[in-house]
């Protein structure tokens, strides 16, 4: 589903660097079967969120259906663009508590089994967001 392309709208889409994503699918899989949260750090510009970094939340508590943290604990800093965080199952979809709990800018969802094609890119409002990687 594609954003409405109004004036001074731009289509929103991300960016990933090769080594952020293999930090991602690496860190994942490391959880299975728990869910893995990360926090995502990059920029924004015009639309386009470019994610080279990966950033271990505090105190982040996971499980099999849970995965999340106090995003007070998190130090303001304007390099976070969101989190990533796996779903053990085979659905890539936000949950209605990932909505809820959004985070920055974007939220990537990886499903099981963590390979290339299994991430997936959501705005606050659970549109999907092309990704891309760099
Ligand atoms: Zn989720």
């Amino acid at each position: 589903m594609r954003l409405f392309k109004g004036k001074g709208e731009f289509k929103r889409s991300v960016s990933l660097t090769k080594d952020a994503r293999d930090g991602i699918l690496t860190f994942c899989k490391m959880n299975h079967p728990n869910e893995g949260i990360l926090v995502l750090r990059g920029k924004s510009r015009k639309g386009n969120i470019r994610i080279d970094g990966l950033v271990v939340p505090p105190f982040s508590e996971t499980g099999p259906a849970f995965a999340g943290f106090p995003h007070s604990f998190l130090p303001l800093d304007m390099s976070y663009v969101g989190v990533v965080h796996s779903h053990p199952g085979n659905s890539a979809r936000p949950s209605l508590a990932d909505l809820q709990n959004f985070f920055g800018l974007i939220s990537l969802i990886v499903k099981y089994p963590y390979e290339d094609d299994d991430i997936f890119a959501w705005d606050s409002g659970g549109r999907e967001v092309e990704i891309s990687v760099i």
